[in-house]
């Protein structure tokens, strides 16, 4: 990673960079739409990325409607994070992220969930798979962490990931091994024309209905207890790829972010989905990946409180 670009040291080069990627044929209002009458507002008294807009006569800059706004610290800074965590392949904890930026802590923690969400997939995205295509379903469960109260197993968190054989993975949270939940997340984000491989757990299995997953074209499972792999009608039938996508992902829950607060799960799964989603594999280098991440911090919503004095 190169870190002596200047968008991490000079902040108007920076801001430069976060409008060349946010609006690449020019800048338009967030708040009205408008293209044609914005004016770059120029001028000691005025602060620097100000525009305004005469369809509305609002203003803005290029971190309105956006993850990044209302946030103090320099665009630099979160060009460098956006890039630390666009390029880490195990993620990056807030303990790291606020010493290598030289902010509090809590504004490290800020910026890390601000940037998770710029990283998740719009509702709006369309389903995985299709006709032809092989997706693998999964589910993990997570330990709950030393600190939360001991409590039954079947309440512990957990995740399903559907993974596309050489293409893009979706994570979802669900209450341990919920077969509903399982269900629910496979005929939200699973193309019905897509062929499902699975493991041999009970989520997976013929439940009386003519197919369990209603709709779904085929599937085909693998009985753990007896193989990993084997020859079915639909090819090979496995779940390696999700299997080894866990494995990115528990390694960096063990090594980067010690536990994960269940309420924050969404967030770390969108963060390692996009980096998976925009692997060098599928010709996306770096830089590319963080121009991404940053495209996605336009018009989030935001879900959560903003921490004050961030
Ligand atoms: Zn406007």
């Amino acid at each position: 990673m190169n870190l002596n670009d200047p968008i991490f040291t000079d902040e108007a080069k920076a801001r430069a960079y976060f409008e060349a990627i946010r609006w690449p044929n020019g800048p338009f209002c967030p708040h009205c739409g408008e293209a044609e009458k914005v004016y770059r507002l120029e001028g000691k008294s005025t602060r620097p990325g100000l525009f305004h807009c005469n369809g509305c006569s609002g203003q803005f800059t290029v971190t309105t409607g956006g993850v990044m706004e209302s946030s103090k610290i320099p665009l630099t800074k979160w060009a460098l994070g956006f890039r630390l965590y666009a390029a880490s392949k195990k993620g990056f904890s807030a303990h790291q992220l606020h010493r290598m930026l030289g902010i509090t802590y809590k504004s490290a923690w800020f910026m890390a969930h601000r940037i998770r969400e710029a990283m998740a997939p719009l509702e709006s995205a369309a389903p995985l798979g299709g006709a032809g295509k092989v997706i693998e379903a999964d589910e993990t469960e997570l330990s709950p962490s030393k600190k939360s109260k001991p409590r039954a197993r079947s309440q512990n968190k957990g995740f399903v990931s559907l993974v596309e054989r050489g293409g893009h993975v979706r994570s979802v949270v669900i209450d341990g091994a919920n077969t509903a939940e399982i269900k629910a997340a496979i005929l939200r984000h699973v193309h019905p024309e897509s062929t499902l491989h699975t493991d041999g757990a009970p989520a997976y299995r013929y439940s009386g209905l003519p197919h369990p997953f209603g709709y779904m074209a085929k599937h085909e499972a693998v009985d753990h207890n007896k193989t990993y792999v084997r020859k079915g009608e639909t090819g090979i039938v496995h779940t390696n790829t999700a299997e080894g996508y866990f494995s990115i992902f528990k390694r960096g829950l063990v090594g980067t972010y010690q536990h994960i607060g269940e309420q924050h799960l969404p967030r770390y799964l969108a963060e390692f989905d996009f980096r998976q989603n925009n692997r060098a594999r599928l010709g996306v280098n770096d830089e590319a990946r963080t121009e991404r991440a940053i495209k996605g911090a336009e018009g989030k919503r935001l879900t959560y409180r903003q921490p004050h004095a961030a």
